[in-house]
């Protein structure tokens, strides 16, 4: 069978860390194995799917580097969906439900105080034609559940080995509610279906849907996908989740963080791999599902900043080229201090236009100009400063460095001052904004 991923975000967000994460595994799988990696629009929601969320992820898929062979929208494929359920009616696996919330609710929790798990009843199946005509004429519409076999349900996940439940112990699963809109449950199942998926891959909070999923796709006659459930990742402070506002790509993407920062991130955690950058094409030979673990994975933004540093300053001039307005001896003296690309600007500013110096100490700072030599050459110069002052150290170079930079840290004063230029650094030394 040819292997078919599929990535199936709802629109009802911006993408964040823990669903590109999603994204890339089933991506760096598809590629890995010749196969194709669909994106699949989970917008049946209509309500809480918007259209800028669509174009917002696909914006963010693309500037990270993963592309898609197919996508089609959930909202498209309406009638068949309809056809499933039809299906499932006719051969008794979905059946109408006429309890109201509140009766559900009820019901959990007198379970729940009963100490037993809250597991539907089955109450509607024993309903007589007389009590739905009843209940229909006082004006109750069906919602539909999906009858599970109360029969053992196994696969041998990817990541998680042989995987186990047993249908006594699930909820009938609501595929249809009362006002005739779909649950996520049964769309997904057809969709897997009818676009032949070769392999699942998704978040561990998706274990017990796939038991479910299993029944589904079965009493429809699909062929079974394989299954790999990832561990879940937190943040520091706790849970991630878009609604309590997680890191989303788009905010990473204008903080300056760089895609392949968060790819190489991304595809290693959790796994037994070491943490490092890493190419997209290392990324897919290296990925194996046997490598990740069980255990949640803590992500923590400074990683990406780390990686960000270490990719921009190590970046050969021939690659940013495109992306930035200095020359190549500029970019070569600044890289090692720039924690992202736009941090490139300060350095610009600082060299390029007028600021106003940090002035310690305005007759030493004077004194200096005296010294300058006409080369630039900065030891040249120190050492000259350093015999008419006696000063050394920190006391010799760091208000130099304050009066030409205004910072108190940046790349070497040696590859600094030649971009500063002689005039510049007079006034500067000088107390002169310049
Ligand atoms: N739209 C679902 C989600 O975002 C997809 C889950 C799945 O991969 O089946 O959770």
């Amino acid at each position: 069978m040819t292997t078919k991923t599929r990535f199936a975000p709802s629109p009802t967000g911006l993408l964040h860390v823990g669903n590109v994460r999603t994204a890339l595994i089933n991506y760096l799988y598809a590629r890995k194995s010749g196969g194709t990696f669909v994106l699949r629009i989970d917008d049946t929601d209509l309500e809480r799917s918007k259209p800028e969320y669509v174009e917002a992820l696909q914006v963010d898929l693309r500037w990270l580097g993963l592309d898609w062979d197919e996508s089609f929208k959930q909202s498209e494929r309406f009638d068949e969906y309809e056809k499933a359920k039809n299906r499932l009616i006719e051969s008794g696996r979905l059946y109408p439900c006429y309890e109201t919330q509140n009766e559900l609710e009820t019901k959990r929790k007198f379970q729940m105080k009963r100490g037993v798990p809250p597991i539907y009843d089955r109450a509607a199946l024993k309903l007589s034609a007389d009590d739905i005509e009843k209940l229909e004429s006082e004006g109750r519409k069906p919602h539909y559940r999906f009858k599970l076999n109360h029969e053992p349900i196994m696969w041998n996940d990817l990541v998680r080995g042989e995987t186990k439940f047993h249908g006594e112990n699930l909820s009938d699963p609501i595929l249809y509610r009362e006002d005739g809109t779909l649950t996520y449950m049964l769309c997904s199942v057809v969709d897997d279906g009818d676009s032949v998926i070769s392999h699942v891959v998704r978040g561990e909070d998706h274990v017990s849907n796939t038991a479910i999923q299993i029944q589904i796709s079965e009493a429809l006659g699909y062929h079974l996908p394989e299954f790999a459930h990832i561990s879940l990742l937190k943040t520091r402070e706790g849970g991630m989740s878009k609604r309590k506002g997680g890191s989303d790509i788009k905010s990473l993407r204008e903080e300056g963080i760089e895609p392949q920062a968060i790819l190489s991130l991304l595809a290693k955690m959790g796994t037994s791999d070491a943490i490092e950058l890493k190419s997209l094409e290392e990324l897919i030979a290296e990925l194996d599902f046997s490598k990740f673990g069980r255990a949640t994975a803590v992500f923590d933004q400074e990683d990406l900043e780390r990686l960000t540093h270490k990719l921009v300053s190590n970046m050969d001039y021939s690659e940013v080229k495109s992306k930035i307005e200095v020359d190549e001896d500029f970019w070569n003296a600044v890289r090692g201090n720039l924690n992202k690309l736009s941090d490139l600007n300060e350095w610009v500013e600082i060299c390029k236009k007028e600021i106003t110096p940090q002035i310690d100490d305005l007759e030493f700072t004077k004194k200096a100009i005296e010294y300058l030599p006409e080369n630039l050459d900065f030891s040249e110069w120190m050492n000259k400063v350093k015999e008419a002052t006696g000063r050394k150290g920190k006391d010799l170079f760091m208000p130099i460095r304050k009066a030409l930079t205004a910072q108190e840290h940046g790349p070497e004063l040696k590859v600094i001052l030649p971009l500063i230029g002689k005039e510049r650094a007079i006034k500067r030394l000088n107390g002169e904004a310049a």
